[in-house]
C-alpha cells in the first residue's frame, strides 16, 4: 500500500513493467510494434475476465471467492483496453475490489479520496498507462514513423500513434505530458482537437456510415508493424508509386485479404517533374471480422512473373471490439487447445 501519491505512481509504473517484461511483451514489440494486448495478457495470467454490458461502470475488481475482472462491452476497443489493464492492476497489486466508473478511470479519482484506501486508484492508473502505453513503445513507433518531439504538437500525428498504441486520443495526449514529450500548455491545445475532425479530414471525400472506428494512415513507414484494431476501423493508404516507368501498386492481393476499396486516386508528388514517382492513395474498408496479412506489391504488371520494386506487408486483426462473453484472446486459447 503507497503512503503517497508519488509512490503509488512509481509501484502501478514498475509492476506492469515487471509484467510486460515477464510475458516478452516488450522483447515481441520491439521487433514488431503494434498494441499491448492487455485481453490476452489476462488470458496468460488465467484471470477470470467476464465481458459484458455494465451499467454506468467501465470496469470493476471483484475479489471474493476468487480474483475476477469486469470490463464493459458498450464502448470501443481503444476504451475498452484502458479498464481492462486498471482491473488488471488492481488484481496484479492485491487491491481492494473497485467499481470503477469514467470519473474513477479516466478523470482521476480525488486525491484525498484516494489517499483512505492506499491511492489504490492510482497505483491501477500508472499500471495501466505503463502496461499499454509504456515509454519504450512509445519511442518504437516515433522511430519507425520517423516523427520527432516536434511532431508529437500536432493532432493528426498524435492521433495516429493513438491509434497504433490502442490507446484514446485523450489517453495518448496525457501519457505524452506524463512523459515530458509535451507541455501542460500543449496538451490542453491537443485536447481541443475532436478525434471525429481528425477521420474526417483523413477520408477528405469519403463519408463512412459512421465514425465510430479509426481511421489509420499507412505509409512505407509501417512496414514491419501490425495493425489491431476493430472492424470499424477505416484505412488511407498512400504510397509512393513509379508509374511513369510502369510500376504499379496491386491492391487486388488486399481485397483478397478482405477488404473493399472504396477510393483509389494517384496524387502527383511534383507538378514540374515528369517521370518521377506520384503518390497512390487509397482508401480500404474491412470485411466484417477481418484477419489476416495485408500484403501490396508496387511491381510491372504486364511482366509475366514481375519481381516487386516494393513490398508493404502487415498483420492485421480488425475483430474488435470485445463482445459479450469471453475475451477474443481466451476463445483463441480455448481453440488452440481443443
Ligand atoms: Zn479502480
Amino acid at each position: 500500500m503507497a503512503r503517497t501519491y508519488a509512490e503509488a505512481v512509481r509501484n502501478g509504473t514498475a509492476a506492469a513493467s515487471k509484467l510486460l517484461r515477464r510475458l516478452d511483451w516488450q522483447a515481441k514489440l520491439e521487433v514488431e510494434p503494434g498494441a499491448v494486448d492487455v485481453f490476452a495478457i489476462i488470458a496468460d495470467l488465467d484471470l477470470p475476465l467476464m465481458l459484458r454490458p455494465l451499467k454506468g461502470l467501465l470496469g470493476a475488481f471483484l475479489n471474493a471467492p476468487t480474483p475476477g475482472i469486469l470490463v464493459t462491452t458498450q464502448r470501443p476497443l481503444s476504451i475498452q483496453r484502458f479498464p481492462a489493464a486498471h482491473e488488471l492492476g488492481h488484481c496484479v497489486m492485491d487491491h481492494a475490489p473497485s467499481l470503477d466508473d469514467e470519473d474513477q478511470i479516466l478523470r482521476r479519482a480525488p486525491q484525498a479520496q484516494d489517499a483512505r484506501t492506499g491511492f489504490q486508484e492510482t497505483e491501477a492508473d500508472a499500471f495501466a498507462v505503463s502496461l499499454m502505453m509504456p515509454r519504450w513503445l512509445i519511442h518504437a513507433h516515433c522511430a519507425r514513423q520517423g516523427w520527432r518531439v516536434a511532431e508529437l504538437e500536432r493532432p493528426g500525428h498524435v492521433y495516429q500513434l493513438s491509434v497504433r498504441i490502442g490507446a484514446s486520443y485523450e489517453a495518448t495526449v496525457w501519457t505524452l505530458e506524463r512523459y515530458h514529450l509535451i507541455t501542460a500548455e500543449r496538451r490542453a491545445s491537443l485536447l481541443q482537437a475532436r478525434p471525429r475532425t481528425l477521420k474526417a479530414a483523413l477520408l477528405e471525400d469519403f463519408s463512412p456510415p459512421s465514425y465510430h472506428g479509426d481511421v489509420w494512415l499507412l505509409t512505407e513507414k509501417d512496414r514491419g508493424g501490425r495493425i489491431d484494431g476493430s472492424r470499424a476501423d477505416l484505412f488511407v493508404i498512400k504510397l509512393p508509386e513509379l508509374g511513369a516507368a510502369g510500376y504499379l501498386w496491386d491492391f487486388d492481393a488486399l481485397a483478397e485479404s478482405g477488404f473493399s476499396i472504396v477510393r483509389d486516386t494517384r496524387l502527383a508528388l511534383d507538378e514540374e517533374g515528369v517521370g518521377g514517382p506520384n503518390i497512390r492513395r487509397v482508401v480500404a474498408t474491412p470485411h466484417a471480422e477481418a484477419r489476416g496479412v495485408m500484403h501490396l506489391e508496387q511491381r510491372r504488371p504486364w511482366l509475366a512473373a514481375p519481381p516487386p520494386l516494393s513490398v508493404l506487408s502487415l498483420p492485421f486483426d480488425l475483430t474488435g471490439p470485445e463482445e459479450a462473453g469471453l475475451s477474443r484472446a481466451e476463445r483463441r486459447q480455448r481453440l488452440a487447445a481443443a
